[in-house]
């Protein structure tokens, strides 16, 4: 690996967005380095079945379709590493991106680091995970046919997960904190008047109970105190996502919940740095989505690329000549 050379773009994050992202760059012959993070992959590592991945129409395992990607964007020439990212100086360029002891400096730079679920936090929360508690509707709806399932939370996701669960669930509650949903009004009334939706205000989760599957939760009154016991075979928590955007504060334009500002495709307020992906986008975070954004970054950063290095011609073509 060039450890000291100035590289063409540097991809931080290894889910579909970056290794997208790497396939298209390496094909390019841009040589990409993805700086993968510790635990590589993204969200969909902790995902079971991927049913809507296009190509894959017996589905396919989230963890296998990122080992795939990888060896997509390997088999074209992209270096990895496996580490985290401790800081980025965007000030000048070559950009630089330390990671631990070592700095690597680049042309342009892709943010790939997607964003990461909410979770409650309580310990039967984890012992479940993948075994009835799940955090995506979308990727694991279809495993609950016939069951009660709860839904965890009062935003605009939390509804938007209820109402795609009605599909397959015999019934969803929403249980939400408190007695006023913070969801947009449009989705409010979708919920509301959906006869398989129903709320339980109030309350807070105490405990997911079961054996080897999830039976229910415990629910606590938050103005009570009073516990009470709902059976569902499926608990979705949908408290919000938080943007893996801390060691990039300071450095790019960021909104006031932390997502990357992005205009024009994938450019972001500063030129050569490009987003893509969930990083970027809380609207429809998908693997899907995620993938084309990466691609769309890829793209731009070549198209950059081409203009910064013709522009830089043209000039030492100039000095040429005046000397
Ligand atoms: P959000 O708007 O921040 O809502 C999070 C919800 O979870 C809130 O109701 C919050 O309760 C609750 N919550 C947070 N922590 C909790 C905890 N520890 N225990 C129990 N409840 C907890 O997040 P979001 O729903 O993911 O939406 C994020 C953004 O994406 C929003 O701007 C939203 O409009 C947008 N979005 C849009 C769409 C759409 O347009 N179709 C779909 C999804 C998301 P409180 O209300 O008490 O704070």
């Amino acid at each position: 690996m060039k450890e000291n050379s100035v590289r063409n773009l540097i991809i931080i994050g290894s889910g579909p967005a970056g290794l997208t992202a790497a396939i298209y760059a390496s094909r390019a012959l841009l040589e990409p380095l993805v700086v993968a993070g510790r635990t590589p992959g993204g969200q969909l590592m902790i995902t079971s079945e991927v049913e809507n991945f296009p190509g894959f129409p017996e589905s396919i395992l989230g963890p296998e379709l990122m080992v795939k990607m990888r060896e997509q964007a390997t088999r074209f020439g992209t270096d990895f590493i496996d580490d985290d990212v401790t800081s980025v100086d965007f000030s000048r360029r070559p950009f630089a991106v330390t990671v631990g002891e070592q700095t690597y400096r680049s042309r342009s730079v892709i943010i790939a680091t997607g964003a990461s679920a909410l979770w409650l936090g309580i310990e039967s929360e984890k012992k479940f995970m993948g075994k009835g508690v799940s955090g995506c509707a979308t990727c694991d709806g279809a495993f609950f046919r016939n069951v009660p399932v709860a839904v965890i939370g009062g935003g605009d996701s939390a509804l938007e997960e209820a109402l795609f669960l009605t599909r397959y669930a015999s019934h969803v509650t929403i249980v939400h904190r408190r007695d006023r949903l913070r969801a947009s009004p449009y989705m409010q009334r979708r919920a509301e008047t959906n006869e398989k939706i129903s709320f339980v205000w109030n309350s807070v989760v105490k405990e997911i109970t079961g054996d080897k599957k999830v039976d229910g939760v415990i629910l606590e009154d938050v103005r009570t105190g009073e516990e009470r016991r709902l059976n569902v075979g499926g608990v979705f928590i949908a408290i919000g996502h938080r943007p893996n955007t801390d060691i990039f504060k300071g450095q790019i334009p960021l909104d006031e919940k932390g997502y990357i500002i992005v205009h024009d495709g994938s450019r972001t307020g500063v030129e050569g740095v490009f987003a893509s992906g969930d990083v970027h986008d809380h609207r429809y975070r998908q693997a899907i989505t995620a993938a084309g954004m990466g691609c769309i970054s890829a793209l731009d950063a070549q198209r950059f690329l081409e203009e910064t290095e013709s522009h830089a011609s043209a000039e030492r073509e100039e000095e040429t000549q005046k000397a």
